[in-house]
């Protein structure tokens, strides 16, 4: 089977300052020094990526936007180009979060057309998925699964893909506490795979990491990667805190 190493994504949502990200980041940064085979990464808000990138310089830590413009450059008042990212030190950028397919009417075509800029560009793409929980009830999650990883993935090949992080992060465990049981996560992330399989062929399956995301703690993360479809972590709430940020690195058990 495939190498895949762990990566664990801290998403700091519309959260911080200039000062307490910095503070947040030296943080971070120290926690993580010692976990040389996992990959770490923190995604601010575009305005604080600056400070926060002249405090990871040098460190094993990477730094990641939340989001990306779908265009190149010009007059899109507002958004932030997968050009300027990378210019600014960001070798990730999330694409695809809930909160943007809810907040912002994101669908599964514009996210496609995220993905591929992120990659034009030479960011790593963090593409995320996720049914809501009307969705898991009714028996659909995977159905919408299939959706979304076949649509936001359209017209790959499988040498993009080997750069491409996908997370899988419920709707229903997002920031309420009530995380997917490993079990869930495992049963989904299988899944994945095997879209990927039919998609990309076995390597391209094997080699792809898949994240889980949702109410991630350090209490619960080493059972969530434990299992063997589980690659990694994209951590809200406890990704403020480095202590509980350093936890979550801690669950990789490597
Ligand atoms: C997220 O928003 O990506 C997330 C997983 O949030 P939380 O960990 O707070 O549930």
């Amino acid at each position: 089977m495939a190498e895949r190493k762990y990566l664990i994504a801290g998403n700091w949502k519309m959260n911080l300052d200039v000062k307490s990200a910095a503070e947040l980041a030296r943080g971070v940064v120290a926690r993580a020094a010692r976990f040389r085979n996992v990959e770490i990464v923190v995604c601010p808000s575009p305005v604080l990526i600056p400070a926060v990138a002249k405090i990871l310089e040098g460190s094993n830590v990477g730094l990641g936007g939340q989001d990306v413009s779908v265009q190149v450059s010009g007059a899109y008042t507002g958004e932030t180009s997968a050009d300027q990212l990378l210019s600014a030190g960001c070798g990730y950028v999330i694409v695809g979060h809930s909160e943007r397919r809810e907040y912002h009417f994101e669908s599964d075509e514009l996210v496609n057309g995220k993905v591929k800029r992120a990659l034009a560009s030479g960011l790593v793409p963090i593409f995320c998925v996720g049914e809501k929980l009307a969705e898991r009830k009714a028996g659909k999650t995977f159905e919408r699964i299939d959706r979304q990883v076949r649509v936001g993935l359209s017209g790959l090949d499988a040498a993009a893909m080997a750069t491409v992080v996908i997370a899988y992060e419920p709707v229903w465990a997002i920031g309420t506490g009530e995380v997917a049981t490993p079990e869930q996560a495992e049963e989904v992330h299988e899944f994945i795979r095997g879209v990927l399989k039919s998609m990309f062929g076995a390597e391209v399956a094997a080699a792809t990491r898949i994240l889980y995301g949702g109410s991630v703690k350090a209490e619960n993360a080493r059972d969530l990667m434990g299992r063997p479809d589980v690659d990694g972590a994209l951590v809200g709430g406890a990704s403020l805190k480095a202590d509980s940020f350093g936890g979550i690195i801690e669950g990789t058990g490597v």
